[in-house]
């Protein structure tokens, strides 16, 4: 029978969601809704000198925000509970003391002072961060090396101690990895890693092998940051549970920023956002700013991170989230690095706006104009707004730009580019359009600018040399879209005001 699916992001609370977490997020969520399976979202909090608070939180509300929710996790429950690691510390150590009972781990009492010592000492040019592995284990203090009844007199004077993996010498150990085949390590060159700390907590490679195996995790995908702790993992698979009960693996490929690794730095650097949403860290109050805090769509974010690293063998570019869902196989997931390009995410975006209908855009304008003191708004006038400006957004932030203005009356004009030319004839030709436009029964852009240009025509005007004008007396500027679009917008009312104003100050 096959397994049911079922795979999990597992963040450790330690800060903003980045691109990297959020494709892992997503990779993950298409895996399970295409096959019917589970997404669980597992709090990895056993490292507790990492841990931030409010980081947990945040990665549920970026989740949320994403659209990306998981089936089970620490707010929506579940029956493989609690999905926060340090909940579960209890639960670890039988694991643990296990593996030191089949001879597959060992007490290590070494203290920090030793362990300096030891890195110190045979730190060599060739060498310079020596582990602890099968050529120094025994020159340790440990239940390997020391005698029996030593190790009993630690114990029973509770010595602080942890458990460590022993690495077998020279095992090739192998796996296949979903996006990459077969991978072999040679265990020699790997330390034997802590499994459980001295605080009784268990390290992330003891706590990922138990809680995947007793949460029944199909499929693990995460960073190929992870893929040289693969052979411990392996390990512990074997030795606690059997090989056949391992999820299968995909090691999903770096993001690439500028120069090299994507960070943060690069996004303070260059000036795009590489959180999905804004994150203060609450220690130093510094704010780095998020994808939707830069006025991206969620449904863009989407896309364009299911691109960095995969595509469906086609030119198409723009998926929406079930078309993901149909179509996204782990297996065409590339192994090499992708590159972020910002440029192209802002495309994606542009695009994502574009094809979004007004309504559902709305709210998001409303709060955005609203933010910036804009309380005072129409709603049928903001419906034709948003769809009159759309297409010259790339941000949502964009449409703040291109409307404001439309809810607000200039208080300033760009005199400087009216003012040469200004002249008697422009302010009679002025006059007439006001006079003509307050008859108007029929306020539509076009017959708006008929009557403009028939008014230029008799006055001997080129309706080029009012048109500028006419433009800075609504907006105050050289900017927005069609002028008599704008007209039709804003009104009788609005419009001959803004004239009869713009008219006392040129
Ligand atoms: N806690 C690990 C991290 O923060 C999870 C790695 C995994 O998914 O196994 O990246």
């Amino acid at each position: 029978m096959r397994k049911q699916v079922r795979v999990r992001f597992a963040p450790s609370p330690t800060g903003g969601l980045h691109l990297g977490g959020m494709r892992t997020v997503l990779y993950n969520y298409l895996f399970a809704k295409k096959n019917g399976g589970d997404f669980i979202l597992r709090i990895e909090d056993t490292d507790q000198s990492r841990y931030v608070s409010g980081a947990e939180e945040y990665i549920h509300n970026c989740l949320n925000w994403a659209g990306l929710e998981p089936t089970e996790s620490s707010y929506h429950g579940g029956n493989y509970g609690p999905y926060r690691q340090s909940e579960r510390k209890e639960l670890y150590k039988k694991y643990a003391e296990q593996l030191v009972k089949d001879g597959h781990a060992y007490y290590a009492f070494d203290t920090p002072d030793e362990l300096e010592n030891m890195r110190h000492d045979l730190k060599t040019e060739q060498n310079p961060s020596p582990q602890y592995d099968q050529s120094i284990r025994m020159k340790m203090r440990n239940s390997l090396s020391l005698a029996a009844n030593e190790v009993r007199k630690l114990q029973d004077a509770n010595a602080p101690h942890v458990i460590r993996i022993k690495m077998p010498e020279h095992e090739t150990v192998s796996f296949i990895d979903m996006i990459r085949g077969e991978v072999s390590f040679d265990t020699s060159l790997v330390d034997d890693k802590v499994l459980l700390k001295a605080d009784g907590m268990p390290t992330y490679h003891l706590a990922v092998v138990v809680d995947d195996h007793l949460m029944k995790i199909s499929h693990a995908f995460r960073g190929e940051e992870w893929l040289p702790s693969a052979p411990v993992h392996i390990l512990l698979w074997k030795y606690l549970f059997g090989l056949n009960e391992m999820p299968q693996w995909a090691h999903l490929p770096l993001i690439l920023g500028p120069n090299g690794k994507l960070s943060k730095r690069d996004g303070a650097k260059f000036g795009f956002p590489v959180f999905a949403m804004n994150w203060t860290d609450p220690k130093t109050n510094e704010l780095t700013e998020g994808f939707k805090e830069k006025g991206f769509l969620p449904e863009a974010l989407i896309n364009f991170l299911a691109l960095l690293g995969w595509n469906d063998g086609t030119e198409q570019e723009i998926f929406t989230k079930e078309e993901l869902i149909e179509k996204f196989s782990i297996e065409r997931v590339h192994s090499g690095g992708a590159k972020f390009d910002y440029e192209k995410a802002k495309w994606f975006n542009h695009e994502w706006i574009k094809k979004s209908g007004v309504r559902g855009m709305e709210p998001g304008v409303k709060r955005l104009l609203s933010e910036k003191g804009i309380t005072d708004i129409d709603s049928s006038v903001l419906e034709k707004v948003v769809g009159l400006v759309k297409d010259r957004c790339t941000l949502l932030t964009d449409f703040y730009d291109h409307s404001y203005f439309f809810f607000k009356s200039p208080e300033k004009w760009d005199i400087a580019a009216v003012r040469p030319k200004w002249n008697e004839a422009k302010q009679l030709f002025f006059a007439e359009v006001i006079r003509n436009y307050e008859l108007n029964n029929d306020w539509k852009a076009i017959s708006l600018e008929n009557s403009f240009k028939e008014i230029a025509a008799a006055n001997q005007i080129k309706p080029g040399e009012v048109l500028l004008p006419l433009r800075i007396m609504l907006v105050g500027g050289k900017f927005g879209p069609g002028v008599f679009d704008i007209i039709e917008i804003l009104g009788k009312n609005e419009t001959i005001n803004r004239i009869k104003k713009a008219l006392t100050v040129f």
